[in-house]
């Protein structure tokens, strides 16, 4: 069984490969570039070995295409030398034009994964055919049943030249495909490879989850114990008939957010089970080459990088990131960032030109959302404690974006560690939002109650009621939370669109007479150009509508909903390039300990997949 096969030009760039291990043999592929550059110029097939691989190759030097496969030593691949020729000549002959033109050449789209998948497909059949066989008697043979003129024919026609015609190859092999479909293919030729090599050692657990694949898939059951996702939801703003003795259910999460948030963790790896082990390599392959280093595969070998080398490769970057919600404009300046950064660079081999173009990425990425300074609200919070004067914090956005779910959960990680908070009920204009707060409330000191701590109401709502001024009703629940030895003030405010003049002007005067600690924006995760916006929007209008000559803006963010975007993270490279301000807290769910801190590098793998 095939593990690697790749078609690259002389020049080192790629036109096409296929990886069905997963494996990297980036190392491989630089010895042959060192042998067969440096030093071999036949156009034979060429085969040398390196630890357990076996690696093939073949030139054209017409084309100056070199053809290669890797395989298992071990494995005996009688077709290898012929897939590799067929493979080479069906290249060439669906590709002649284009590899011809200087231009066309490097647009570096080489379909070839049908066709490649059909002669392999083939090559694996007629191996089966051709294995050795019990003997038969002269008598059973079908030499027997022939006379002795059409003896005389056969050997006739086989002496022919034979002559390689692509299509008919291409017919056959996709005649003999039938209904199969290539991963299905796949997936068998690589469970057939993998009993070979257990010896067949198949365990009792395989044999129990091949039998449970044909069964279909089982409903998943749900983990009670330790697990958040069952816990009731936080929307207290529907059903508040639902919340009666939520206390019992969620009991369990008390004490699970005492210290700092955990971190957030970015598109788990699939737990496959061990007989899924070739489905496994085919995902992850399928994974790799869509990933955006996929795109960087084309450049490989000794050159220095031009602005047109890039070009191409980073306009498929750009995209990229845009359809992970990484806004339009910024996508646009990243990849202006990391062609300025990579341009003149000298590119050593296979393996470093990846590795260049990786790193410039990640660089970039990381440095956008590494923050400037740490907001370490605990560290905060209990410095003004020393003070004697309540740490305050405004939660500001648009409608629905999740600033009562998210305060309700801050609230409670905030009680998890010991602080008493007061929630100011400043969204006075929402119907319903003071009895959500009132509810989240009720909620907490059920969750909290004063026995637990030194008879302390942990929680306490400020409110009065709809249609007053938000930014008295803040000051008095300040005023009341200081007077009162309240630990910390949440100030919920109403949802505001960015372009509403009036209400960003009363957003501006609620914070500029309060003055808080912290001013956190909350916005969605699923948003891209959008949340760019409103963010602009929301500081700018900060700025122009103070009073004061020092204007207190944004400084953090609540992403929310996090877990509603699989792997579109896009959202927290726009938001916190467009503030330079830190991603504080993030959503990732409606339980109170859906909360949590941003991984970087967590947020920059899931983007460069
Ligand atoms: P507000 O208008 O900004 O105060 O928004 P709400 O707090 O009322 O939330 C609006 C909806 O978003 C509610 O249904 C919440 O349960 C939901 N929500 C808030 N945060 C999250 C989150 O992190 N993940 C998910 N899935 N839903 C959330």
């Amino acid at each position: 069984m095939l593990d690697f096969v790749v078609i690259f030009t002389k020049g080192g760039i790629v036109l096409w490969c296929k990886n069905f291990s997963g494996q990297n043999y980036s190392e491989c592929v630089n010895d042959l570039i060192r042998i067969v550059i440096l030093e071999g110029r036949s156009s034979d097939s060429k085969y040398f070995e390196r630890s357990d691989l076996a690696v093939q190759y073949k030139l054209d030097n017409e084309l100056e295409l070199i053809s290669l496969i890797i395989y298992q030593k071990v494995v005996n691949l009688p077709y290898a030398d012929k897939i590799l020729c067929d493979m080479q000549t069906a290249f060439k002959c669906k590709f002649e034009e284009k590899l011809l033109s200087p231009v066309l050449r490097f647009r570096l789209d080489f379909d070839f994964d049908k066709e490649f998948l059909s002669m392999l497909l083939s090559a694996e059949k007629n191996k089966s055919k051709s294995a050795p066989k019990q003997m038969r008697s002269f008598n059973e043979s079908l030499k027997s049943k022939k006379t002795v003129a059409s003896m005389f024919e056969e050997s006739e026609r086989s002496s022919k030249p034979k002559q390689v015609n692509i299509q008919s190859i291409l017919e056959h092999n996709v005649e003999r495909t039938g209904e199969l479909s290539n991963e299905k293919i796949m997936m068998e030729n690589r469970k057939k490879m993998k009993e070979k090599l257990l010896g067949k050692k198949c365990t009792t657990e395989q044999k129990r989850s091949v039998i449970s694949d044909k069964a279909g898939k089982k409903p998943r059951i749900w983990e009670l114990e330790g697990s958040t996702k069952d816990a009731v939801t936080l929307d207290r703003s529907k059903n508040q008939e639902e919340n009666v003795n939520l206390q019992k259910i969620e009991s369990y999460i008390v004490g699970t957010m005492q210290g700092s948030i955990p971190d957030i963790e970015v598109v788990a790896d699939d737990k496959e089970n061990d007989n899924e082990v070739d489905n496994h390599n085919i995902n992850k392959e399928n994974r790799k080459i869509s990933g955006i280093l996929s795109y960087f595969k084309g450049v490989v070998g000794a050159k220095t990088l031009t602005k047109l080398d890039l070009q191409e490769i980073l306009d498929k970057m750009r995209d990229h990131l845009i359809a992970k919600n990484v806004a339009t404009d910024i996508a646009f300046k990243l990849c202006d960032s990391v062609a300025e950064s990579l341009e003149g660079k000298s590119i050593g081999t296979f393996d470093s030109i990846a590795t260049v173009i990786k790193s410039a990425l990640t660089v970039s990425l990381l440095r956008i959302l590494s923050p400037k300074r740490r907001i370490d609200v605990i560290r905060d919070a209990l410095e003004a404690k020393k003070n004697n004067k309540p740490y305050t914090i405004i939660f500001c956005g648009v409608n629905g974006v999740g600033k009562s779910t998210n305060l309700a959960k801050i609230c409670f990680w905030l009680v998890e560690n010991d602080f008493s908070v007061l929630i100011a009920a400043c969204d006075t204009f929402r119907a319903g939002a003071v009895e959500q707060l009132r509810t989240h409330t009720r909620h907490l000191n059920a969750l909290h109650p004063p026995q637990n701590h030194n008879n302390r109401t942990m929680v306490q709502l400020y409110e009065k009621g709809y249609g007053k001024d938000a930014a008295g009703i803040a000051m008095e629940a300040i005023k009341y939370a200081s007077d009162t030895n309240v630990d910390i003030v949440l100030v919920d405010t109403a949802g505001r669109m960015q372009d509403n003049e009036p209400l960003m002007r009363s957003l501006s005067k609620l914070i500029t007479v309060n003055d808080p600690d912290l001013v956190l924006f909350v916005g969605e995760a699923l948003v891209g150009n959008e949340a760019v916006d409103q963010l602009v929007k929301f500081n700018q209008s900060l700025a122009d509508y103070s009073s004061n000559d020092n204007p207190h803006i944004i400084d953090g963010i609540v992403l929310t909903k996090f877990d509603t975007i699989d792997d579109k993270v896009g959202a927290a490279i726009s938001m916190t390039y467009i503030t330079g301000q830190p991603i504080v807290f993030v959503g990732t769910g409606q339980t109170y300990t859906d909360l949590k801190a941003i991984n970087v590098n967590a947020v920059v793998n899931s983007l460069m997949k």
